[in-house]
């Protein structure tokens, strides 16, 4: 195609992850021409692999990161009021043995210092003595247990708020959302980019004409870059965390739990979706190591039994009350240019004139991280940035929005299929209806219209 004919865009959005889809809705939302583009489906990697909480980030508070827990409390509270239909506030246990890293006088401390960041917005917390504790979590170890402290944070469907971001910036005609096309070149200067991207199903390529260009790629950063052959020095220190869900009667538990392990990690216990998610180790992610759809180690999960025996001796979770496990990759930054230490903060940079990246950062500041990067954009564009848009509720949704629907119709799967970009089963198993396992799903009416799309209706391109 000769280059006059190609389609112009104001900017184009490499990675639909939850970062890139914030920086698409806000873009829409100003009146840009804007393209996003993800290899994958969107939201189908770190952004659907997340503890799927909206949280400040409580365990920062031993670092007095005070400011980054600040800024991800008022977010986590704003999408709780933008989001209600896919996000929920949620009490979380946190329980006290004599040899756990934070006692019982400093969690008052960190718990009243996390409710004084959020503006008292948090539900407020209470410190439970050990009889309480052990009526509210019967199974609990008793041994050695002194109490436990309990506050508020926020779940979420974390491939459902990307997804629902990318529907919202299509309200606009002039935006354009694309899955399962990787960019594969970039030519041209500042003002004037041709971006190249081939489709990962159809293998066809195609290009467009963008004025600038904004890399939201996460753990992929260093080698989307790289095979660019875009000047770059490394800036990420990835870890790796994996998850399971379990059957939701594998332990005795109706509220979410915040386990301290012996090593100085965290481990969530979330009872949500009709099952319980336990969650995360994180170990450091091996060299060369592939990073698309990346799978757990059997090694991570038996970590993550045995922490769970630890807390509960007389609960022994079997493996057949694995309903699923997944795997993600943390975008940590490196605090600086040759550190071996990770910043929490989301960091942006500008290898190329109009070529910007931004990485880092939580699944819950990505409103921030966002504005922060299409500030720029937006300047170099000559367009007044308005920080007031993104706060407005999203204008598109999902069909569905509860994973356990009573009832789903055909219509509703047709409706999915048409407008919600499906090009895979997974994607609309998945991240459409939220599901982990089939197992679990007791309504007939839902298995068998699963059971009765083909795969053909999947490879319509969009
Ligand atoms: C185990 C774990 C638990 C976490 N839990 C939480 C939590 O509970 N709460 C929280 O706030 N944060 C959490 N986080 C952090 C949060 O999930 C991430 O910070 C966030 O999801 C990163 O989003 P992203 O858009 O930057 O990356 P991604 O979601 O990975 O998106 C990047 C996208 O770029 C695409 N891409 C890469 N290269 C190309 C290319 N060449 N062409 C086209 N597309 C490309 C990829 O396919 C991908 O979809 C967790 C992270 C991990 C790993």
């Amino acid at each position: 195609m000769a280059r006059e004919e190609l389609e112009k865009f104001d900017c184009v959005i490499i990675g639909g992850g939850i970062v890139g889809a914030g920086i698409f809705r806000e873009q829409s939302l100003h009146g840009m021409k804007s393209l996003l583009l993800d290899q994958a489906d969107f939201n189908s990697q770190t952004s659907q692999g997340s503890s799927k909480m909206l949280h400040g980030g409580i365990r920062y508070l031993e670092n007095f990161d005070f400011g980054l827990v600040f800024e991800a409390l008022k977010e986590k509270n704003l999408w709780l009021r933008l989001t209600p239909h896919i996000s929920k506030e949620v009490p979380f246990y946190l329980p006290i043995y004599k040899h756990s890293k934070w006692p019982l006088f400093f969690m008052r401390i960190g718990l009243f210092l996390y409710d004084v960041l959020s503006l008292f917005k948090n539900s407020p917390h209470k410190i439970l003595s050990k009889k309480k504790v052990l009526q509210q979590l019967p199974g609990l170890n008793p041994s050695g247990l002194t109490g436990a402290g309990m506050y508020y944070d926020g779940i979420v469907d974390d491939s459902k708020l990307g997804l629902e971001c990318i529907y919202d910036a299509l309200k606009s005609p002039a935006c354009l959302a694309m899955n399962y096309k990787k960019v594969i070149q970039i030519n041209g200067t500042d003002g004037d980019f041709t971006v190249v991207y081939e489709d990962m199903m159809t293998k066809e390529q195609s290009s467009v004409y963008a004025k600038k260009i904004i890399f939201a790629t996460g753990p992929f950063t260093d080698k989307a870059l790289k095979d660019l052959a875009i000047p770059w020095e490394p800036v990420l220190l990835p870890s790796k965390g994996t998850h399971l869900w379990l059957e939701k009667n594998a332990l005795p538990i109706k509220d979410a739990m915040v386990l301290q392990t012996n090593d100085g990690r965290i481990i969530f216990v979330i009872p949500q979706r009709e099952s319980i998610l336990v969650g995360t180790t994180e170990v450091k992610l091996k060299q060369g190591e592939e990073i698309l759809n990346i799978k757990p180690s059997q090694e991570e999960i038996d970590y993550l039994l045995e922490t769970l025996l630890e807390y509960f001796p007389k609960n022994p979770v079997e493996e057949d009350q694995i309903l699923g496990k997944f795997a993600a990759v943390r975008p940590l930054v490196k605090a600086g240019v040759s550190s071996s230490k990770t910043s929490r903060h989301h960091k942006t940079y500008l290898p190329q004139k109009g070529i910007h990246v931004i990485v880092g950062g939580k699944y819950t500041t990505f409103r921030k991280m966002a504005e922060d990067i299409n500030k720029k954009v937006l300047k170099e564009l000559g367009i007044k940035h308005n920080p007031k848009l993104t706060l407005r509720p999203l204008k598109a949704s999902s069909v569905v929005k509860d994973p356990f629907i009573k009832k789903i119709t055909q219509e509703d799967l047709d409706e999915i299929m048409k407008n919600e970009f499906v090009r895979t089963k997974e994607d609309l198993i998945s991240r459409r209806l939220s599901l982990h396992s089939l197992r679990q799903i007791d309504n007939e009416e839902l298995k068998e219209a699963l059971e009765k799309i083909k795969l053909e209706s999947f490879r319509n391109p969009h």
